[in-house]
């Protein structure tokens, strides 16, 4: 499945639902899972982080279907291959 499927399928599923809710509460929704994946991450138990890691896609899914972001074409615009910083792969950016 690639990434525009997986948001195909999350609008499917819940556009009607993330549309009511709104850019801010569905933002919200995503500042949770995130807080929820970084307990998770705490925690370290793999079945718990692979849950969480698929809850903040999923809300993220839901915010780009409501902004009309095209996540798929987003990231690879974005990172083609190489950093979009220093342009190189692997990565050379100091930290
Ligand atoms: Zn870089």
């Amino acid at each position: 499945m690639h990434i525009c499927e997986f948001q195909e399928m999350m609008k499917r599923l819940y556009l009607h639902r993330d549309s009511e809710r709104g850019v801010k509460g569905t933002y919200e929704w995503l500042a949770d899972e995130l807080q929820e994946l970084k307990a998770a991450l705490t925690e370290g138990d793999k079945g718990e982080i692979e849950k969480e890691f698929a809850d903040v896609i999923a809300w993220l899914a839901s915010l780009a279907n409501i902004t009309g972001v095209d996540l798929e074409k987003a990231a690879i615009n974005k990172y083609s291959d190489k950093c979009p910083k220093c342009h190189k792969s692997p990565c050379s950016c100091i930290f």
